[in-house]
């Protein structure tokens, strides 16, 4: 097994939707006209680089395909098995909670397909209820870095939980019932709220005021920050002090100064990034100024399946492209517990465990 696959890895940035296995959205294409079935094809075979604003036409067509219950369930399913076979053993799933009143699908109903997905994984043992104070368990132990499979009786596992995205698309009613929901699911791993969707659409100020009743309740925030020049908004996203952002590709070196000073980390998607013709090049990203300027940095793949990454993917990219080590590499997975926003029985767990592994690369 390659390192990079073998490495403990954690994921915090992973569009539900987007991470569909591209053989079951093939699958579920065969449903679609022509047209769009070509569309879908061109993405999976990936013929080329697609624009930020196609990939949002792209899973505008996904959605149509993936709104109901049961599929929500299937993709649910299979993205944490996918994500846990790479071993990934801790993962932040987000997904924007839809309403499909034709087939009577509510925001809840919708999150509760995600739930029962959760519920369905057999091939790994799933932690997402987060436990009591008097229930303490330990991540059971993980195969060592040098191993390739388990040379005890253990079997996997995998903590996931859930932010609930509010679409840039919404409005301000639209917002705050999603950060309604994620406060009634806390109980089932709910952990806290993303801001996603097009960024050429809508304004900071419609998504403040959820996002700010979100962190008074104590949830967690996450924001997708400078996918487009937009200056006035980063200054805005940055002043509000989300506990990590997404991408920060168009940042000014004010931007950056603020940033910097404010240490939030960031989630890092490279493969994304690249794809959208967000960032000309590896090269030219901006990973590799703020991993030596000692940023808190989280690899992540944001859409595994529309963008056809994996997670180990991304680190081994990272590795190749900035000429680091497998144990620079190690300590950049295993800084990523310190940004998780799962409670502190979780992130203990998760440090005990890559404590044990890295006595065993020595
Ligand atoms: P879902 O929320 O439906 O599970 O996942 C797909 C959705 O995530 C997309 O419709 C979009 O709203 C959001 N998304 C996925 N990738 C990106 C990205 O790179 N940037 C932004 N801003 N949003 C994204």
């Amino acid at each position: 097994m390659e390192w990079c696959v073998s490495m403990p890895k954690l994921e915090l940035h992973a569009h539900l939707n987007g991470s569909i296995r591209n053989s079951t959205l093939l699958e579920l294409a065969t449903a679609l006209d022509e047209k769009d079935f070509a569309e879908v094809q061109h993405v999976i075979l990936k013929y080329d680089d697609r624009s930020l604003k196609e990939v949002f036409n792209l899973f505008d067509l996904i959605h149509i395909l993936t709104t109901d219950h049961d599929t929500v369930t299937r993709i649910t399913k299979e993205v944490v098995e996918d994500f846990a076979s790479e071993n990934v053993v801790y993962l932040e799933l987000r997904t924007t909670p839809k309403r499909n009143d034709s087939i009577g699908m509510s925001k809840r109903s919708y999150i509760e397909a995600v739930l029962k997905g959760l519920r369905s994984v057999n091939s790994v043992d799933v932690d997402f209820v987060p436990r009591s104070e008097d229930s303490k368990t330990f991540l059971n132990p993980l195969p060592s870095i040098t191993e390739d499979k388990c040379d005890r009786d253990c079997r996997k596992k995998i903590f996931v939980r859930l932010l609930l995205s509010i679409d840039r698309r919404e409005t301000t009613e639209a917002a705050m019932e999603t950060v309604k929901l994620a406060l009634e699911m806390r109980q089932y791993g709910v952990v806290g709220i993303d801001l996603s969707g097009n960024p050429s659409i809508g304004e900071w100020v419609t998504y403040f005021p959820a996002l700010k009743f979100a962190r008074e309740q104590g949830l967690h925030v996450t924001l997708h920050c400078g996918e487009v020049r937009n200056p006035k908004e980063i200054h805005n996203m940055l002043d509000f002090h989300p506990e990590r952002i997404g991408h920060a590709i168009f940042f000014e070196e004010e931007h950056w100064r603020k940033l910097k000073s404010s240490n939030i980390p960031v989630e890092i998607c490279l493969t994304s990034n690249i794809r959208t013709l967000s960032v000309p090049s590896i090269e030219a990203h901006h990973f590799v100024d703020w991993y030596n300027a000692k940023h808190p940095l989280v690899l992540c793949t944001d859409d595994s399946g529309v963008f056809s990454t994996s997670l180990s993917n991304e680190y081994k990219i990272v590795a190749k492209s900035f000429g680091l080590g497998m144990k620079e590499m190690f300590e950049l997975s295993r800084n990523a517990v310190e940004f998780i926003f799962a409670d502190s029985g979780v992130k203990e767990d998760l440090r005990i465990y890559f404590n044990s592994v890295a006595k065993n690369m020595k």
